[in-house]
């Protein structure tokens, strides 16, 4: 079967380029006779692809000297845990911005460790929306730090600028839009992200954290949990995600190859502007975020008559157009288009819609 153009909010598609080349060197890696998933950690061959994907990412991102890169595991959901065991040091309050379910999550999990003042919340309003910089009640230094989702998944809600806080270290969950454009990392204490979106196979949780955070876990941290006992062990401490990690090296390759992430900011731009355009110039699909709060990477729209739904992801599903059912929380449709997603996918994907409006609205 020919590839379908999978919308798929995560595990997302990958470039073609880099399946393909996983497949030629899947059986002998550049001569040594294995696969990368058979091999050692800590030998030579591994360690050059890591310390490569590592470089790579450091050059796309451009990534100060005084933070660290560290390839774990556990999903960001683990990370809902880490931030407050590790970033706490002494405090016991932290600030967290409430923008959809997966700062919900980050919020819920952090009450275990800490007091959460919720500096904005606007989860209960009609449109999704991201809170502007003078609406965060910030506590000032009261607070260990300041947690933001940049980009909710599911509500399709994104940030049109990164907050500021201060001395107080900004901590961002940047699961779905790491990657998607430049940013300036030094804004940052802390930035993670589950990889199964814009960096490479599930498995994979990227985390970038300024050093000085490192080292004042609390008392009760596990081991794994301790972001410091990863640094220290240039995460392999254990046995590390040796594949999706070389995984997502070949996917660093790529974005270096297609320009870096300036030139991936121009696709994505014009990638989502076609889709909300489209969406807007019609009465039979709708989105539900405030305009100036739009993601660029996972754009959900409702159709005009629901019980169309069903036939909608059908006909798109045998036209090649795969995973556009929303969220199972938030229902109609939802079409995630991460740096993967080439241009023409997006174009298949309008065309389907007028096709569908013109047939059925
Ligand atoms: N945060 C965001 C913004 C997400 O989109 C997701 C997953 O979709 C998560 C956290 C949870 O990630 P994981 O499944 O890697 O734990």
């Amino acid at each position: 079967m020919a590839r379908v153009y999978n919308f798929s909010a995560g595990p997302a598609m990958l470039p073609e380029a880099v399946l393909q080349q996983a497949r030629e060197e899947m059986l002998d890696w550049q001569g040594t006779g294995t696969s990368v998933a058979e091999m050692s950690h800590r030998g030579k061959a591994f360690v050059a692809i890591a310390e490569r994907a590592e470089a790579d990412l450091r050059e796309l991102l451009g990534i100060p000297d005084n933070y660290r890169v560290l390839f774990l595991q556990g999903g960001a959901s683990s990370q809902f845990a880490m931030v407050p065991m590790n970033l706490l040091r002494g405090k016991g309050e932290a600030d967290y911005v409430n923008t959809g379910t997966w700062s919900k999550k980050a919020i819920a999990e952090a009450r275990r460790y800490c007091a959460v003042n919720v500096a904005a919340s606007t989860v209960d309003e009609p449109l999704g929306r991201a809170p502007a910089q003078h609406e965060l009640a910030l506590s000032g230094e009261r607070a260990a730090y300041v947690h933001y989702t940049p980009n909710e998944t599911i509500a399709g809600v994104e940030f049109s600028y990164v907050p500021e806080t201060g001395v107080v270290p900004l901590i961002a969950d940047m699961s779905s839009t790491l990657l998607s454009r430049p940013i300036e990392v030094s804004r940052f204490g802390l930035i993670y992200a589950g990889a199964q979106k814009n960096i490479g196979p599930a498995g994979l949780t990227i985390v970038i954290v300024r050093d000085d955070l490192l080292g004042q876990p609390l008392a009760a941290t596990p081991t794994m949990f301790d972001y410091k006992v990863h640094a220290d062990a240039d995460s392999m401490y254990n046995t590390p995600p040796t594949y999706a990690w070389y995984l997502a090296g070949l996917v660093f390759q790529w974005l270096k190859a297609r320009g870096g992430l300036e030139a991936m900011a121009e696709v994505n731009a014009r990638k989502a502007a076609l889709l909300y355009d489209t969406i807007d110039a019609s009465d039979f699909y709708r989105n539900p975020v405030d305009p100036g709060s739009r993601s660029w990477m996972n754009i959900p729209f409702t159709l005009a008559d629901p019980a169309l739904d069903a036939r909608f992801l059908e006909e798109a599903a045998a036209a090649g157009l795969t995973a556009l059912k929303g969220h199972r929380s938030a229902g109609g449709m939802r079409a995630s288009i991460y740096n993967a997603m080439p241009e023409s996918g997006v174009e298949a994907l309008v065309a389907f819609m007028r096709e569908f409006e013109r047939r059925h609205g």
